[in-house]
């Protein structure tokens, strides 16, 4: 089951009545749009963990989590780190929109396509670009940049006055 290389798209009705669990990835250039939100990819893979259920009402549920490194740019002092991305999810799969919002708050629902399938590499590729940090930074402690700056310098026009120069005016 270790380092299967999942299918993009799946039909989460069989894989819930066979209640299947995998342990898989996804390759890292496949997925272009988290490719596009990063400086560059420092893995791979995005390692998959996938579960299909079905909860007590009798809803499918696609339930599990994903990881893997990416490089981004400090915010503070410019320079790239390495950050990982680590995400849960719960999703149950639905006909259309309608019927989304029948659905329990505590999943996030997900849209099948034509032939009744889940796209499994679309939904975790979502979820890692929601998980790439708004502002991203450095760990203080690693940070190259200055801990003040991160509060914003004093412009330069905006100097103390000289007391030799207050000192000249009183004269
Ligand atoms: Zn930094």
């Amino acid at each position: 089951m270790k380092n299967l290389k999942l299918p993009i798209s799946i039909d989460p009705y069989k894989s819930a009545q066979r209640r299947l669990e995998c342990n898989g990835y996804f390759e890292m250039s496949g997925l272009e749009r988290l490719l596009a939100e990063v400086d560059k990819a420092e893995s791979e893979q995005i390692n998959v963990v996938v579960n299909f259920d079905v909860d007590e009402q009798g809803l499918i549920v696609i339930s599990g989590s994903a990881e893997t490194q990416v490089a981004l740019t400090c915010q503070r002092c410019n320079e790239p780190f390495q950050q990982e991305l680590k995400v849960k999810y719960c999703y149950s799969p639905v006909k259309d929109e309608d019927s989304a919002e029948q659905l329990p708050s505590h999943y996030d629902t997900v849209v099948l396509d034509e032939n009744g399938e889940v796209n499994l590499r679309e939904l975790v590729e979502d979820e890692l670009i929601i998980a790439i940090p708004l502002i991203p930074k450095h760990n203080l402690s690693e940070c190259s940049a200055k801990a003040d700056t991160s509060w914003g310098e004093l412009p330069d026009t905006l100097e103390k006055p000289n007391p030799f120069d207050v000192l000249k005016n009183l004269k």
